[in-house]
């Protein structure tokens, strides 16, 4: 069930902290420390959930809960806002922007964690279940197999993790960037054709040249989970 989540927090012990507890859980996490940067930055990842630091320098997390429910592309990302300010007052003006929970520092990992899976199964439920389904296609995350009509499809690491994320978000179009960024991680040493490499292997591997490809390249941009997918009757070619 792991999660892309938003760290926006400027104290660096709880930066850590987040991060360790949150990649520990198989999520990926990004963290920025600057509510102005942040919006740029939620726009383009757009993650699964964010934390968000009710006091940040330039702008208040606040602000940030604010204009992320105001934008259609971002509007339905899940925040938990994270304070030093218990008062009910606190309370009720950060649920009224839009927070969809709320904790008091110094707060319980493992509480924080319980909060995310909650959101995150509320949200969408294919971010935490344990088998992803497209028409003939059927991934699980706990075996970590995939079948096509049956059939065992025998993946990689690296292609389980890219099929896995295109499926997370079908329609959805991913840049190589993002992809890279990841499937990969931030610190790989591979270069944008890595993705198109293992894009056509997944293909080859998913399809076998004859059956229906899941995938869709967008011209100039980058692949898609093909939101039709079995939906339709298969268009072999
Ligand atoms: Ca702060």
């Amino acid at each position: 069930m792991p999660a892309s989540i938003l760290v926006i927090e400027d104290e660096e012990p709880i930066q850590i902290l987040l991060r360790y507890n949150l990649e520990a859980e198989g999520h990926r996490v990004r963290v920025s420390a600057d509510g102005e940067d942040t919006m740029m930055l939620i726009a383009d990842e757009r993650p699964d959930l964010i934390l968000l630091d009710w006091m940040l320098p330039g702008i208040s997390g606040i602000e940030v809960c604010r204009l992320v429910r105001t934008r259609p592309e971002t509007k339905s990302i899940p925040i938990i806002m994270l304070t030093a300010r218990s008062e009910e007052f606190e309370r009720v003006r950060g649920l009224a922007t839009g927070a969809d929970d709320y904790l008091v520092k110094p707060f319980s990992v493992l509480e924080l964690l319980a909060r995310i899976k909650s959101i995150l199964r509320r949200v969408n439920p294919d971010s935490v279940a344990e088998e992803l389904k497209a028409g003939d296609l059927v991934l699980n995350r706990a075996s970590k197999r995939v079948s096509r009509a049956n059939r065992d499809v025998g993946l990689s690491p690296t292609e389980f993790r890219l099929l896995e994320h295109l499926m997370r978000n079908p329609g959805r179009v991913y840049s190589r960037a993002q992809l890279l960024d990841t499937v990969w991680g931030r610190d790989a040493e591979v270069d944008e054709r890595t993705v198109d490499v293992h894009v056509g292997r997944l293909r080859k591997l998913l399809s076998r040249g004859k059956e229906q490809d899941p995938i869709r390249t967008v011209r100039a941009t980058g692949y898609a989970f093909d939101e039709r997918f079995g939906t339709h009757k298969s268009n072999i070619v």
